[in-house]
């Protein structure tokens, strides 16, 4: 989901669409321009695409009310969403941290379909309204679609499976029953797997039996569902894996630190060219750590510009730095690991930078704590 356009940001949630957004309204429009003029006869053919793309471009805002819908419950049982993105599949509304228990999980993964069938509820009444007054055939048609389609949608993501917002849906009872996040979660994404598995047969025999697109497409829903239902159980396992670590286990102690007035050229010419590393806190004189200095904001600066840029003027600074506890769990601290922040958190303690934890020291523990869990027992996780 590389190429996305930013809409716009509002509170610290930024709304991506995906280029693929429009292939979608494009065909949206499509189908409804294609089919208007039987249930609504006697207007010109620019008419219907008109129509086409105002009814596309509505149901578009639905699918943003959709995972706005997630995004404002998440935000209220604390769960921070950095982002949405808006593509070819519908919406995805990015959690940074989990549901603390399973109501909550609940309430974020019925938030969406719920407001969909309102959506829903609210065109077939503007639908019904329409037909009565008779004002617009055109109008009506357009409503009752919406109506279907925000429909179509609830009822598609309530199906039972991870990651849908139905298979939340199920973990959150599962873990409501059996009181095992992970277990549930587990439980999720294997029903997620067979949703996928019944979408693709569906979508085949719908394709033999000659609706050709719509059996392709059908089919095309599922494998996706299928290869995501798939990275949900490799990360729930990780996650599982991880349980129990503390942050203090995976860092790399007393990282390098760097002066926060060091030009970028000597930053280069001592650091950088000297050891191995590439990403550095940044220290004010009294040893109390400003920010993080990475590659990636070196290389923005010209080489002109080298001598009289301090790391100060560069780095990402400290309230925008992914930071943890020593004593933290490293299964919530995982989340934080982001491109924006240099894929890097520095723990701090009493506002210095005492260690760092990279994407790579996290992928070592999992492989090391799998290692060592071969030949144990069967837990929850194995199976
Ligand atoms: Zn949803």
């Amino acid at each position: 989901m590389e190429h996305g356009v930013a809409l716009g940001r509002m509170r610290g949630l930024t709304v991506t669409v995906h280029w693929s957004v429009v292939v979608i309204v494009w065909l949206f429009a499509w189908s409804l321009a294609s089919t208007l003029p039987g249930s609504a006869p006697g207007y010109p053919d620019a008419v219907y695409w008109v129509a086409g793309f105002c009814g596309a471009a509505l149901f578009a805002a639905g699918l943003l009310a959709h995972e706005l819908a997630h995004a404002v419950v998440a935000r209220r049982s604390g769960i921070p969403v950095p982002e949405i993105t808006l593509w070819l599949f519908g919406g995805v509304a990015r959690l940074a941290g989990e549901a603390k228990t399973p109501r909550d999980e609940f309430r974020m993964a019925a938030a969406g379909p719920a407001l969909s069938l309102a959506l829903s509820a609210v065109f077939a009444a503007v639908a019904a309204g329409l037909a009565g007054t008779g004002i617009s055939p055109l109008a009506t048609e357009v409503a009752a679609w919406l109506a279907a389609a925000n429909a179509v949608l609830a009822v598609f993501n309530l199906l039972p499976g991870a990651p849908l917002d139905g298979g939340r849906i199920l973990r959150a009872y599962l873990w409501h029953r059996h009181g095992d996040p992970v277990r549930a979660a587990i439980g999720a994404a294997r029903a997620g797997r067979v949703v996928a598995y019944l979408l693709i047969g569906l979508g085949l025999v719908e394709f033999l039996l000659g609706s050709l697109i719509g059996g392709a497409w059908l089919a095309f829903i599922g494998w996706f569902l299928l290869t995501a239902a798939r990275d949900e159980n490799a990360a729930v396992r990780a996650r599982a894996s991880l349980a129990g670590v503390r942050v203090a286990a995976v860092m790399t102690p007393n990282p390098r630190t760097v002066p926060e007035s060091l030009s970028v050229q000597r930053f280069i010419d001592d650091h950088l060219l000297g050891d191995r590393h590439s990403a550095y806190p940044v220290t004010h004189p009294d040893g109390t750590c400003t920010g993080l200095v990475t590659l990636a904001q070196v290389r923005v600066v010209p080489p002109v510009e080298r001598d009289t840029t301090r790391l100060a003027d560069i780095a990402i600074p400290r309230n925008r730095m992914a930071t943890a506890d020593p004593g933290e769990p490293l299964v919530e601290v995982v989340q934080r690991l982001d491109r924006s922040t240099g894929n890097r958190i520095v723990v701090m303690a009493a506002d210095r930078a005492i260690g760092v934890v990279t994407a790579a020291d996290v992928a070592r523990m999992i492989d090391v704590r799998n290692l060592a869990a071969v030949g144990q027992p069967a837990g929850p996780g194995n199976g």
